[in-house]
């Protein structure tokens, strides 16, 4: 008899402690992928005469919508959450309902302190003041208390000229695939994507390509599953600059960039692939003609609204610096009247944002403190289902991010480097790949930052001091 219980026991005590491995390691495994702790409260600060602040009693369960004026289009609750302890483990999320409105979004595990649920779709929704929104947290609860609701006035109109910038081929269809298809909008990709490594032989796919086919591929996809959107090639070009170099070619403005060896694009022959009247001869591969190509753009387009990446917020050296490209086009041309709308494609916390599964609503970003370079206000474009499916299928479009193929390759992998990826997979709790755009881009709302043309182009240039600074 006590031989069965010591049995017992060592086996219930191994049962525990291989538990108890497992969620260590999960949470070890999840904690990774965040460059700061979500124990930190984030902060949003807007300066612009459109945003406005009221303050709304919020219990357990919901709030009441307060009175809106009618030009309001956009909202941020402010909410002071904490993770319970289920939610240290599986993704915390805020439910909303009103009337016939349903959302939901998650936020990171473990999330402690001020975070921002976009409650853009339930201002346009028009659901009358006094009514009641239903507010119910799954592994997440919040203060009862008065918060502060952020609205914003920013919006499109139908006479707005939108140029979007994009640094990649998909960065376009990433951040603004359903603001494109809605408005009068051009494209311009800046490079080629080159740099891409999907289909490198030690990447483990069937096909390898050269960085001259790649760039092709890429260059092509961007003229044309614009498409999908309403725009044609006459209004989507690719100046097909080197990617991966635009902050080395800002440092040199005249020096050329584009020789790479027998392997490498053929700058002039990829440009030859456009079918638009905005692509200028003679161009040559140096930041001088990129910003001259841009010029010819502004000039042309004569936008009111455009549409770029945060040079902060989103931290790669290609995005922050075409920013800075436009910004400098804009200058040359005395373009003063105008919006940006900034995106952030990638993230300076957390590659993971936005959190939780494709379809669900997208709560801003995580922003610390120190991430602050201040906007005039924000502005969330809301997706249809139905433009939600057609972005996906443009998403799926671009090669270089639809899901590749391995059976030849795999085959050729020693069995535990293709088992790894799984085992983290179920490990962390998450989806693969982790940062998939498939999962963080086909979602209700596309959200940007906004301000002046004036603002932005000191923003870009605060941006490039921090960077020449060596701040991260
Ligand atoms: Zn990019």
């Amino acid at each position: 008899m006590s031989g069965l219980l010591v049995f017992g026991v060592v086996i219930a005590s191994s049962v525990a402690v291989t538990l108890g491995l497992a969620l260590t390691l999960r949470q070890w495994a999840y904690r990774r992928q965040f460059n700061y702790r979500p124990i930190e409260s984030c902060v949003a600060r807007f300066t612009g005469s459109n945003v406005g602040r009221i303050s709304v009693r919020c219990s357990r369960d919901g709030f009441v919508i307060p009175d809106l004026k009618p030009d309001v289009v956009g909202g941020l609750l402010e909410l002071d959450v904490r993770a319970t302890v289920t939610g240290s483990l599986c993704d915390p999320a805020v439910e909303i309902e009103a009337q016939k409105y349903r959302d939901v979004q998650f936020l990171e595990r473990g999330v402690r302190g001020i975070r921002f649920i976009n409650v853009s779709r339930l201002v346009a929704a028009r659901i009358a003041a006094g009514e009641k929104v239903k507010l119910r947290g799954r592994h997440i609860a919040w203060c009862d208390d008065t918060i502060r609701l952020h609205v914003c006035c920013e919006r499109l109109n139908d006479n707005d000229r939108v140029l979007v910038v994009a640094p990649h081929p998909d960065d376009a269809e990433i951040a603004a695939f359903g603001l494109y298809a809605d408005t009068n909008s051009t494209i311009v990709t800046i490079t080629s994507g080159d740099g891409s490594d999907r289909f490198r032989d030690d990447n483990g796919v069937n096909v390898c390509l050269s960085r001259a086919a790649v760039a092709r591929m890429r260059v092509w996809d961007s003229i044309t599953v614009p498409q999908f959107g309403g725009v044609g090639p006459e209004r989507a070009v690719n100046l097909c600059y080197p990617d991966g170099k635009l902050q080395l070619m800002h440092a040199e403005p005249n020096g050329a960039f584009c020789s790479d060896g027998d392997d490498g694009p053929d700058f002039a022959g990829l440009r030859r692939l456009n079918r638009s009247p905005l692509i200028l001869d003679g161009a040559v591969c140096t930041w001088e003609s990129l910003v001259r190509d841009l010029r010819h753009i502004l000039s042309t387009v004569q936008p009111t609204v455009i549409v770029a990446p945060h040079p902060w917020l989103d931290p790669h050296l290609d995005h922050a610096f075409t920013t800075a490209a436009v910004c400098e086009a804009m200058q040359a041309e005395g373009l003063i009247e105008g919006r940006l709308f900034f995106y952030t494609n990638h993230n300076r916390c957390s590659e993971l944002w936005p959190f939780g599964p494709a379809g669900s609503g997208v709560a801003l970003l995580p922003m610390l403190a120190e991430h602050i370079l201040e906007c005039d206000g924000f502005y969330s474009h809301v997706l249809s289902s139905e433009r939600q499916g057609e972005k996906f299928l443009a998403l799926e479009a671009m090669h270089d991010l639809r899901d590749v193929g391995t059976p030849q390759a795999g085959l050729a992998r020693p069995p535990w480097r293709r088992t790894r990826p799984e085992i983290a997979a179920a490990l962390n709790g998450l989806r693969r790949p982790l940062a998939s755009y498939m999962r963080r881009a086909v979602r209700p709302d596309e959200f940007f930052f906004t301000t002046s043309f004036a603002n932005g182009r000191e923003l870009s240039k605060r941006t490039l001091n921090r960077v020449a600074a060596g701040v991260s």
